[in-house]
């Protein structure tokens, strides 16, 4: 890279980095961080060509102006920026990558008096909070977040944050998502996995010594669960506020768009979780809602030209069929935003009336400063969190963090009468209005995608506690996000595929299978080979329930226990329990899945081994009992064997009809008993080449779809 092309990614880097850049001739005039950059880049330049004396002399007057002395070796990438510069140093053998954000009171220090390497090597796109201090010759990997004020003495792999004296690393997976606003980053909120142990180990300790009391107030229901909540950053024993009885809320969809494959995981497992606790003999209330005001529906009306309340109809229309043909079932309430503004008025109001909201000009303000507990979801304070969020500037807020409540509406919006003139719902109040109506001011689990956790939960926590003084959600359950090609699936990329599209393609339990075999709070790579992948073992279990069938039509025989029965005997015994743990570690659809699989197999080796009797059949009827027990909870395994392949043959196009198929299959006979091998051997070819596999058994030709 060049001189001026580098000052030019500098430059763009302030735009980017901080939000209150507004135009060239303020950022030329009075950034003293660009400065600093600027003149770096010459003195560099100067340095290189062993200028003597000089290049030390600019560094020296432009850390008298700006604050920031920067080495003039110092190797320092293009993107570069430096918010509010104040003491900033950069030592002499500091090397720095693309892109990369520091803010005041940043060191990037030296260790040890040799010659050489002794001060930090920064990768690409790395921010280092306000006073940190970066010291010795160690590198910070790609993409690393270091917090404010921590001293860091060892390297940082890539992709981490680390926080704290000395500094340590706490969360590596970081979602990056291209949105309107450019490259956004998120943490999964998937915690590494000794962080996760440790915690995990620390509340099993815990949980041991409330296990007998727990144990007594559940009534025997449940028992022995333990799920990951968000908002203590850990796994926990399961025990809902009143024995026996889960209420859970999950955030739904905001309805102005077709629905697209990130939706239909958050439906099915949530779905599926509801399941797992009736079949745990919970009592479930599940309330989901509907956004059906909102800007997004709004713009959407402007566009198409037609009223905002038929966009909102359309889409709840379109997205029960949608889940209807994914089979998601339907939570016991949906309830609907414009459904609840007298709810949303009143604790408005209250809010107000406790001091915790404020009316500016008809809108109407949660003041984020009065909860002093803000960020106890998302795990950030508010420091971070105007680093990283990008907050709505708007003078009328007392705080740039908060949020939105009632809003006033504009000409030719959707408004309802308030106390502060025609207005309408923020997005975030409403889920505390529905809620608290439907469950109750303190319920069990709230749930929804991660991408909700901030800002949406984290106001919903705020908005709900100082509204009725009481804890709001015990549990908080996120489910991670669809990539494609690593980044996240979302409309405004244009990377997503809607529900539709795919169920063209792929059976509704394909696309089940597929979005469960990986555990819900991890975040899943689509990809039409995983989905195929889903589809070959679908099909597996399909047919091995067509062997299991045919061997039921046959005659009893004689016993023969054999090394094969025992083996699966003890398999099957210990099934319904490896089902159940998995199930109880935090909903562990993969590992339920790898289980019923690996049953299947046995199943198919079991059979390999010819077995004959009662006993055999016993044992089969009882996998078969089995296997549609797990697929009632994950809802899978729900068809009959011709119902499969009459899917497949759709999905495939197959371009035969079943009797055309079956006709075929005659032919191939009569050739076959003229002993016209050739014509036989053709028959079976061309019907492969379409995609039907024959497979001939002693007494008959049976047929199957090719699957994936
Ligand atoms: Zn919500």
């Amino acid at each position: 890279m060049g001189f001026r092309s580098d000052i030019k990614r500098d430059y763009q880097a302030v735009f980017k980095k901080d939000p209150a850049a507004r135009n060239s001739i303020e950022v030329i005039l009075a950034y003293p961080g660009f400065h600093a950059i600027f003149f770096h880049r010459i003195n560099h330049f100067l340095w290189k060509k062993r200028i003597p004396v000089l290049p030390r002399l600019i560094s020296h007057i432009v850390r008298f102006l700006t604050g920031i002395e920067i080495h003039p070796a110092a190797e320092i990438g293009p993107g570069f920026f430096i918010d509010h510069g104040m003491g900033v140093v950069i030592g002499e053998t500091t090397e720095i990558g693309q892109d990369c954000l520091l803010y005041q009171g940043v060191t990037l220090g030296g260790t040890g008096k040799e010659k050489g390497k002794r001060h930090p090597t920064l990768g690409n796109n790395v921010s280092v909070g306000a006073g940190a201090k970066i010291l010795g010759p160690i590198r910070i990997g790609n993409n690393v977040i270091i917090g404010s004020n921590s001293v860091v003495l060892r390297s940082i792999p890539d992709n981490a944050v680390c926080v704290g004296v000395p500094g340590r690393v706490t969360k590596r997976k970081i979602i990056r998502m291209t949105t309107e606003e450019g490259l956004v980053e998120v943490m999964d909120y998937f915690p590494d996995p000794m962080t996760e142990k440790l915690r995990d180990m620390e509340s099993q300790l815990e949980s041991l010594a409330k296990r007998m009391e727990a144990m007594e107030r559940l009534g025997g229901k449940g028992g022995k669960m333990r799920v990951y909540n968000t908002l203590t950053g850990r796994k926990e024993e399961f025990v809902p506020l009143v024995p026996g009885k889960v209420r859970m809320y999950v955030c739904g969809v905001t309805v102005y768009d077709h629905c697209h494959i990130g939706h239909a995981r958050s439906a099915i497992v949530f779905d599926v979780i509801s399941r797992y606790l009736r079949y745990k003999d919970f009592e479930v209330t599940f309330v989901k809602n509907f956004t059906d005001v909102d800007d997004k529906i709004i713009n959407r009306a402007k566009q198409e030209g037609v009223p905002w309340d038929s966009v909102a109809k359309k889409y709840t229309e379109e997205y029960y069929e949608d889940m209807g043909r994914l089979g998601v079932g339907k939570p016991d309430v949906e309830p609907k935003a414009t459904e609840h503004i007298q709810e949303i008025i009143s604790i408005v109001k209250g809010l107000i009336d406790k001091g915790y909201a404020y009316e500016v000009e008809g809108s109407v303000y949660f003041e984020v400063d009065k909860f002093p507990e803000y960020g106890k979801l998302s795990k950030r304070d508010r420091e971070e969190i105007m680093a990283g969020a990008r907050v709505e500037v708007d003078e009328r807020k007392r705080n740039p963090l908060d949020f939105v409540l009632w809003k006033k509406s504009k000409e030719g919006e959707p408004s309802w009468e308030s106390p502060w003139g025609p207005g309408r719902p923020g997005w975030h109040i409403e889920c505390t209005a529905m809620s608290v109506k439907h469950l109750g001011e303190s319920f069990d689990i709230h749930a929804g995608g991660a991408d909700l956790i901030f800002p949406h939960h984290e106001n919903e926590i705020a908005q709900s506690e100082s509204f009725t003084g009481k804890p709001f959600a015990k549990y908080w359950f996120h489910n991670g996000f669809i990539t494609i090609d690593r980044e996240k699936m979302s409309k405004s990329l244009g990377n997503f595929f809607t529900v539709k599209e795919v169920l063209d393609r792929f059976d509704p339990e394909v696309v089940r299978l597929f979005l469960l075999s990986t555990h819900y709070r991890s975040p899943i790579e689509f990809s039409d080979e995983q989905l195929r992948e889903a589809e070959v073992s679908l099909d597996r279990y399909y047919s091995t329930i067509v062997r299991i069938n045919n061997f039921f039509e046959r005659d009893d025989g004689e016993e023969r226990p054999s090394d094969a029965e025992k083996h699966y005997e003890e398999k099957l015994r210990s099934m319904k329990e490896k089902f159940e743990e998995a199930m109880d570690d935090d909903f562990n659809t993969a590992l339920a899945l790898g289980h019923a699989f690996e049953l299947i197999k046995d199943v198919n080796r079991f059979l390999d081994a010819h077995p004959e009797g009662i006993k055999a059949k016993d044992l089969l009827k009882k996998a078969k009992e089995f296997l549609s027990e797990v697929g009632s909870v994950l809802n899978i395994f729900a068809k009959t064997p011709y119902e499969w392949y009459r899917s497949l043959m759709a999905m495939k196009r197959i371009p035969l009809s079943e009797k055309e198929i079956v006709e075929k299959i005659q032919e191939r006979k009569d050739a076959r008993e003229k002993k016209d091998w050739e014509r036989a051997d053709r028959i079976r070819n061309e019907l492969d080449e379409k995609g039907i596999i024959l497979e001939d058994k002693k007494d008959r030709t049976d047929w199957r779809v090719k699957a994936g």
